[in-house]
């Protein structure tokens, strides 16, 4: 019998120290200093929304794409963070090709609560997983914990390039996540 294939049902992980935080750990990462961003793992910004890798990826690449407004209902956010969350997810495929050049990707949202597999459930997250041919879960493969460190240190470099890369992107300091301008105009 196949199997149901869903990467996203991988949840993101809390790292050492992210348990000094109150509340919910995706808000804090919207709102921190923006010179924490390469700390937190955070690639990119746009106006309403950032891209934070995970720290216990699927595959090489595995990244969230978070709107800032803090629900776990897709159905509560507005016209604006709709939008601007869309543009960059399309703008993460883009960075994640030209960065890693994957064959294909699996991209979803856990909605729901825990019969969802969440468990970071009161905050929206949508899971982007690069795909390539022929390829296994890379957890099993990798199990030493530096290796999967300097992995996603490394994947946070490349993506970091790619979306400097982009059009309309600036970037204010070594540390900080590429800030994306799309120009929304929702009136
Ligand atoms: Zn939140």
């Amino acid at each position: 019998m196949d199997q149901v294939f869903a990467p996203w049902r991988i949840e993101w992980v809390e790292r050492e120290g992210d348990d000094e935080i109150d509340g919910c750990v995706f808000c804090a990462f919207a709102d921190t200093d923006p010179s924490e961003d390469r700390n937190n793992r955070v690639v990119a910004r746009s106006a309403h929304a950032f891209v934070l890798l995970n720290n216990y990826p699927y595959n090489p690449g595995h990244v969230m794409v978070i709107p800032e407004s803090h629900t776990g209902d897709y159905r509560d956010l507005d016209d604006e963070t709709l939008l601007d969350h869309a543009r960059l997810k399309q703008r993460t495929f883009d960075a994640l090709d030209a960065a890693m050049g994957p064959d294909a990707y699996n991209a979803g949202l856990n909605l729901g609560g825990s019969a969802a597999g969440g468990s970071i459930d009161d905050h929206l997250h949508t899971h982007v997983v690069p795909r390539w041919e022929g390829d296994t879960n890379f957890m099993p493969v990798v199990s030493d914990t530096k290796v999967i460190v300097e992995a996603v240190d490394d994947t946070y470099d490349r993506l970091h390039e790619a979306f400097a890369d982009q059009e309309a992107t600036t970037v204010t300091g070594t540390n900080h996540a590429v800030n994306l301008d799309f120009d929304i105009d929702t009136e």
